[in-house]
């Protein structure tokens, strides 16, 4: 039998978890939890847990995947196995791969990825407790880390849902609302009211999207403040820095070499070197198409993020890895509950 509730709003105009229906859930957030991590931030939205963790810029390997202009952002979405009710079949399904793409998809119009030519720029985002709303969650904990770790940004990128409940539209789905709906519209926004991520789960009238749309920037817009509310707090502590007012005081190839020498791995330094030489500052191909496994076995990190985090880059390889998931990794039912 379906739990559905016979109504969502009740006569007050307030919905089963006492919010209104523009109103969003409570939100916290915590920055710098993860010392290993370059950025990251703990965020808690309703009863969403979401830790997303930065690593980067730093040299890609392997060197054929390198993009000679920018840097190369990979996105991993991830629900820990125990984040809802029943166990979730660990490791990459079809839903994680699709919500990976376009949360990265969400970040390219603020983030200055041609700063870092070569480069790349790791964002996990792992879903400790699920409630509904879990990919925009993790877009807003990734925003804060990215800034957290320093990655030069024309902005913060904010993300709610919109849906349709008892006829209305209603701010930031709750976990009933989410499952029952009529409607479920997640979006993402930068600071500047540019949607970077738009999905549509059932159906509205032109005039509810276009209301959706306002509904969701208001959302955005609290959301933001929450955010840099967040950074505000870390970086009014760190008085003692000097930062100077005069944008053209900031040497940026300077902040570039040095953020890509900063790698620990002598063969990242190795690299860099090369890349230097290069005046162009074109990577050269040659020595991948003549070694790329020994570039394979160089990533320290490959063993545990980098073979699926390639799959999603570039968008021939992601319809590739749909392919394959398909095939093998997602069971008939498209859901990943291990029946156990
Ligand atoms: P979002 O979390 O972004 O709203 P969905 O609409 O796909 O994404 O999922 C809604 C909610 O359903 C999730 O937040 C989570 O609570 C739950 N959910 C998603 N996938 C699973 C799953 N495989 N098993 C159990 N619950 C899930």
């Amino acid at each position: 039998m379906s739990d559905k509730p016979e109504k969502f709003i009740d006569e007050n105009g307030l919905r089963l978890d006492g919010r209104r229906i523009d109103e969003i859930r409570p939100m916290k957030m915590e920055i710098g939890v993860l010392s290993r991590a370059d950025g990251s931030c703990y965020l808690e939205w309703g009863k969403n847990k979401v830790l997303a963790a930065v690593y980067g810029p730093r040299e890609l390997h392997p060197r054929r995947l390198q993009k000679a202009d920018s840097v190369l952002i990979r996105y991993r979405y991830n629900m820990a196995a125990f984040s809802v009710e029943d166990r979730i079949r660990p490791g990459p399904s079809r839903r994680s791969i699709e919500i990976s793409k376009v949360s990265r998809e969400a970040f390219e119009p603020v983030v200055l990825t041609h700063l870092y030519p070569g480069a790349v720029i790791d964002v996990f985002a792992e879903v400790l407790q699920a409630d509904a709303g879990t990919r925009t969650a993790a877009i807003n904990a990734a925003s804060v880390a990215l800034a957290d770790a320093g990655i030069p940004m024309k902005g913060l990128v904010s993300a709610c849902a919109v849906g349709k409940v008892d006829g209305q539209l209603v701010l930031d789905l709750n976990k009933p609302e989410d499952n029952y709906g009529d409607a479920d519209i997640p979006m993402a926004m930068t600071s500047d009211g540019e949607i970077s991520l738009i999905q549509m789960d059932g159906d509205v009238t032109q005039e509810e999207f276009k209301q959706a749309i306002e509904m969701c920037k208001e959302g955005c817009r609290q959301i933001l403040e929450i955010q840099k509310e967040t950074l505000r707090n870390k970086f009014t502590k760190l008085d003692d820095v000097e930062i100077s007012d005069d944008e053209e005081d900031v040497d940026v190839s300077a902040l570039v070499e040095s953020t890509l020498d900063s790698s620990e791995d002598e063969d990242d330094m190795e690299a860099s070197a090369e890349q230097e030489e290069d005046e162009t500052g074109i990577v050269e191909d040659e020595e991948s198409e003549s070694a790329p496994e020994d570039d394979e076995e160089e990533d320290p990190d490959s063993a545990e993020s980098g073979s699926d985090l390639e799959d999603v880059e570039p968008v021939e390889d992601l319809e590739e890895s749909f392919t394959d998931v398909d095939e093998e990794d997602v069971p008939e039912d498209e859901d990943d509950v291990e029946n156990a």
